[in-house]
C-alpha cells in the first residue's frame, strides 16, 4: 500500500509538470483526486488494512494528497501566467498602424479658382463683397443703366421670379448695393453664382462670376489696365500676352473686352481659341456716370472702373478641362484630382 501510494505520487508529479494547458491540468486533477480518481480508489482499500497500519497509511495518504494539491497549484500558476501573457500578446493593439480613413473629395476647382482670384485682388487692396442671388430687377438692371425697354436686356436670358424679382444674371448688382451703403473710395471684388436660362455645350443655367469695382478720385482707364494686367499675369503667368478690345456694356463707358494669348496653342491657333490665337477672359470698362446717379455719387468728383469674369472659363484654362459639364457632375474621380 505504501509503495503504491508513493508510486502514485511520483507518477502524478511527473504528469502534472508536463501538463501543457490549464484544461489538461484540470483533467489530471479529476483523474487523480476526483471521486473516481486513482488516489481516491486507492484509499478505498484502506478499510481492508490491519487496524494498526490504518493511521500510518492514512497519514501518508493525506500527505501525498497535500503534495499533489501543491504540485497542481504550482503548475496552475505557471500555466495561468503563460496564458495571460499569450492573451496580452494576441490582443495587443499596434498603435503604429495607420488608421482607417474615410474617403475624401477635394476642393472643387471652381472654389479653388475663386479663392485664388480673390487672394490676388486682396493683395492689391480689394475686399470681398457679397449680395443676394435672388435679386430685385432694380439692382440687376435698372440701377445698372438697363431700363425695362433697354435692348441690352435681350443680351441676358433672365429667370424671372416675378415682374420685379429675378435670379441675378450677373454679379454687377453687388456694385450698386455696395455703393449705396458706402462713400468712395470703394475697392471690392464680388464672387458668386449667377443664372441665365441658357443651356448647351458651353453654357449652363448657373455659373460663377467674379465682379470687381474700384471708385475713387481721378481713377483712369490706365489704372484699369494696370490692375487687370497685374491680375492676369499673377493668374496665368507673367509671360501671358494680353490685349484690350473695344466692346459695349450698358453700365460702363468706354467698355473693353480683355483677351489673353491662347494657353493651349500659345497663339498659333487651335480648336479651343477658334483658330484666333486669343481667348476672351473678361469684360471691363469705366463706370458709366449714369450709374453714379442711382447711388448719389458725384460723377464730376469720382471716377472708377468695373470688370467681370467667368470662373468656369478661368478654371477650364487653368486646369486644361475641356468639358463644362464636369464642374457640375460632382464625380469624385474628377474632383479628387485637384
Ligand atoms: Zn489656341
Amino acid at each position: 500500500m505504501e509503495n503504491r501510494l508513493l508510486g502514485l505520487l511520483v507518477e502524478a508529479r511527473s504528469s502534472i509538470e508536463k501538463a501543457a494547458s490549464l484544461d489538461e491540468l484540470e483533467n489530471l486533477r479529476v483523474n487523480i483526486l476526483g471521486r473516481k480518481g486513482t488516489l481516491t480508489s486507492l484509499l478505498k482499500g484502506l478499510s481492508d488494512l490491519p487496524r494498526e497500519l490504518k493511521p500510518v497509511i492514512g497519514k501518508l495518504a493525506n500527505q501525498i494528497k497535500e503534495e499533489i494539491l501543491a504540485a497542481l497549484e504550482k503548475t496552475r500558476r505557471i500555466l495561468a501566467d503563460v496564458e495571460s501573457q499569450r492573451r496580452i500578446v494576441e490582443g495587443a493593439v499596434d498603435v503604429t498602424l495607420p488608421g482607417r480613413s474615410l474617403p475624401t473629395g477635394g476642393t472643387h476647382p471652381i472654389t479653388r479658382v475663386t479663392d485664388e482670384v480673390c487672394a490676388i485682388f486682396k493683395r492689391m487692396g480689394f475686399s470681398v463683397a457679397q449680395g443676394p442671388e435672388i435679386e430685385l430687377d432694380y439692382y440687376n438692371f435698372e440701377a445698372l443703366n438697363i431700363p425695362k425697354d433697354h435692348p441690352a436686356r435681350q443680351m441676358q436670358d433672365t429667370f424671372y421670379v416675378s415682374d420685379d424679382v429675378v435670379l441675378r444674371t450677373h454679379t454687377s448688382p453687388v456694385q450698386v448695393r455696395v455703393m449705396e451703403k458706402q462713400a468712395p473710395p470703394v475697392k471690392i471684388i464680388a464672387p458668386g453664382r449667377v443664372y441665365r436660362c441658357d443651356s448647351d455645350l458651353t453654357h449652363t443655367p448657373m455659373f460663377d462670376q467674379i465682379e470687381g469695382l474700384l471708385v475713387d478720385k481721378s481713377v483712369t482707364f490706365s489704372d484699369l489696365k494696370g490692375v487687370l494686367i497685374a491680375f492676369l499675369h499673377a493668374f496665368f503667368g507673367s509671360s501671358a500676352e494680353i490685349r484690350f478690345r473695344p466692346s459695349y456694356f450698358p453700365f460702363t463707358e468706354p467698355s473693353a473686352e480683355v483677351d489673353i494669348e491662347c494657353v493651349m496653342c500659345k497663339g498659333s491657333g487651335c480648336r479651343v481659341c477658334g483658330q484666333t490665337g486669343w481667348l476672351e477672359i473678361l469684360g471691363c470698362g469705366m463706370v458709366d456716370p449714369a450709374v453714379y446717379k442711382f447711388v448719389n455719387y458725384d460723377p464730376e468728383e469720382f471716377t472708377g472702373f468695373a470688370f467681370g469674369m467667368g470662373v468656369e472659363r478661368l478654371a477650364m484654362l487653368r486646369y486644361g478641362i475641356d468639358d463644362l459639364r464636369l464642374f457640375f457632375a460632382n464625380d469624385l474621380r474628377f474632383l479628387r484630382q485637384f
